[in-house]
């Protein structure tokens, strides 16, 4: 039988390239430059693309592929993947969702913490010397403090669960009303913004939540709210929460992504009312190692014709 080809778009886990090499004609297309000349002698080999929230399968690399198959993403969002182009082709998609929830919700907590008990600024006080000119400046308490949250899915849920915990009164925005949910829910982000004093952004990016926090939201949630940033960069109008924070009209942002990333604004890394990560959101030794195992099985049970474990559509 003709080896099947599988192509990774970019370095994502040794431990997922190294199964797969085991499995089948593997290609790193990060080592080849010259791409089309790459294209030009694979394309008819590769029936499965691996990617990631980084680099997907967009609708270029699609077109270049005539036998592609699957796309099986190392990551829950899809906004690097052209979805409707996989549908209309009929080239099924999966993902990697549940076993990064803990995770991301782990990090959006810790991203509160930070930015209010200004954890990384503490740090750096301690390791330059600072402490033996004086004590810390007084912080923010995170307990007690109303959260809410933009997308109440796996993550959002999970990060609600957190911060009830910590005593926080809940409310969130969503698509719909989520009849089971004991949490407030605003049918409008800038009402959500206006009634809390943390706002999480945990939803899918899509056309429709491309800047779904924007100058108004921003202003809503106000000098003395905070945003916390843990789904993607470009749910932010970044330009305009860089000028809100230099300008003291936003409190705080703890970012875990950013709309160019791996770019950051430079603006930023000057303020101490911010925390700056760079998108580990699902970034720990077990997880990385769970989603590895849930795209090797899905190639497997596409290539054995079985189910998928976790079809995105
Ligand atoms: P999920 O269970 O599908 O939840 C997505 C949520 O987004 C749902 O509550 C959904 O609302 C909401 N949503 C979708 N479209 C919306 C719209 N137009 N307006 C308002 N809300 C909308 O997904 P998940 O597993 O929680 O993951 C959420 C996202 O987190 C992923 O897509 C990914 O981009 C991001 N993420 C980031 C990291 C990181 O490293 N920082 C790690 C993992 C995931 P409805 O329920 O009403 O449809």
């Amino acid at each position: 039988m003709e080896a099947i080809g599988v192509l990774m778009t970019c370095p994502m886990s040794p431990y997922l390239e190294q199964e797969l090499d085991k499995r089948y004609d593997f290609f790193r297309f990060w080592n080849f430059p010259q791409k089309k000349e790459f294209l030009r002698m694979h394309s008819h080999s590769i029936r499965a693309v691996v990617g990631n929230a980084t680099i997907g399968a967009n609708a270029e690399l699609i077109d270049s592929l005539p036998k592609l198959e699957i796309v099986s993403s190392y990551s829950v969002g899809l906004d690097k993947i052209d979805l409707v182009k996989c549908k209309n082709r009929g080239i099924r998609v999966t993902y990697t969702p549940d076993v990064l929830t803990d995770d991301a919700a782990d990090l959006a907590i810790a991203l509160i913490l930070a930015t209010l008990r200004k954890i990384c600024e503490c740090d750096r006080y301690v390791r330059s010397g600072l402490w033996k000119n004086g004590d810390f400046k007084l912080t923010t308490k995170f307990s007690g403090k109303s959260v809410g949250i933009i997308g109440l899915g796996r993550i959002g849920s999970a990060i609600a669960k957190r911060a009830e915990a910590f005593g926080c009164p809940i409310s969130y925005h969503s698509r719909s009303e989520k009849p089971d949910s004991k949490y407030k829910y605003y049918p409008n982000v800038i009402d959500l913004a206006s009634n809390c004093q943390i706002l999480i952004v945990a939803c899918t990016l899509t056309d429709e939540t491309r800047h779904i926090v924007n100058r108004e939201v921003i202003a809503a949630l106000g000098p003395k709210g905070v945003l916390i940033n843990i789904g993607r960069g470009p749910h932010v109008d970044e330009s305009e929460l860089v000028s809100a924070l230099v300008e003291g009209r936003l409190g705080g942002a703890g970012l875990d992504v950013f709309e160019h990333e791996p770019e950051v604004p430079e603006q930023l890394f000057g303020l101490d009312n911010v925390v700056l990560l760079p998108h580990v959101g699902s970034g720990t030794v077990e997880t990385r190692k769970d989603m590895a195992d849930l795209v090797i099985g899905n190639l497997e049970a596409h290539f054995l014709n079985k189910p998928l474990l976790t079809p995105a559509f």
